[in-house]
């Protein structure tokens, strides 16, 4: 693979962290995750987390409450989890930082690109949480913006229930297809839904590879970096 991995954003689903059930915490997957974060730290490259928090609330979930109320509602989550992230990375000895795109003094720094960037050299995992900051945002078009200030290498986005992108749903159709490589034009004109349509462009027009791979078995992380040729590659051209 001719990708570069000195320094990556892994983008971790809310839900990958919730052992299959959807919802919550579950103990055994977050080691089993962190395990492998540090497998890859291990190796030397710098590492910037971005966590989701639909296993606790997605602001599209409720009619019944304000749009924007209920995605702060779902920044807020990502914030759960990134403290969690950050509870269990150190417990296994890597140093981390929590940095928010809302301010919550008392257990986070904000998010400043600068410290991030001075992090990352003095050997932290930097866990961004509370997504952009900004409601009708996703985890994912956050995982573009901060790969894209933070200059990484690549976006590795695990995801629950498949381990790449097919051209349909594998868990619906038998002969659904697995893509080896594709552009993020395919994917917005195909209408694959990895992710978001502002998370596609923007990684497109700042042409920031992505690899979308499997995070129910959390190893592959460490395989993806290895070079291994794991899950589905997402170029700009
Ligand atoms: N969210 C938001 N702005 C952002 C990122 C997230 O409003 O920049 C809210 C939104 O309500 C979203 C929730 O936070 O549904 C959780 O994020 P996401 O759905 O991306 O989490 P994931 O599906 O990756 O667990």
């Amino acid at each position: 693979m001719d990708l570069d991995f000195k320094r990556v954003v892994i983008k971790l689903s809310g839900e990958a962290l919730s052992g299959g059930i959807g919802h919550g915490l579950d103990d055994e997957t977050i080691e089993k995750i962190c395990k492998s974060v540090k497998d890859v730290y291990d190796l030397g490259i710098q590492i910037c987390i971005v966590v989701g928090g639909g296993n606790f609330w997605r602001g599209r979930s409720s009619e019944k409450i304000e749009r924007s109320t209920s995605d702060h509602m779902g920044m807020l989550a990502t914030i759960i989890n990134s403290l969690r992230l950050q509870a269990t990375l150190e417990n296994m000895g890597v140093p981390t930082r929590v940095q928010t795109a809302i301010s919550v003094h008392e257990v986070a720094e904000p998010f400043i690109k600068r410290k991030a960037e001075r992090h990352l050299e003095k050997g932290r995992i930097v866990i961004f949480g509370a997504g952009t900051g900004m409601p009708y945002f996703s985890t994912d078009t956050t995982a573009a913006l901060r790969a894209a200030e933070m200059q990484a290498d690549v976006i590795l986005l695990g995801k629950t229930g498949t381990d790449g992108i097919y051209d349909k749903d594998p868990n619906k159709f038998k002969d659904a297809k697995k893509f080896e490589e594709l552009t993020y034009i395919e994917i917005l004109n195909r209408g694959l839904g990895i992710m978001d349509a502002t998370a596609t462009s923007l990684c497109m027009d700042n042409n920031i590879p992505l690899i979308v791979f499997g995070i129910d078995n959390p190893e592959n992380l460490v395989s993806v970096v290895k070079g291994e040729r794991v899950g589905t590659i997402v170029r700009g051209k």
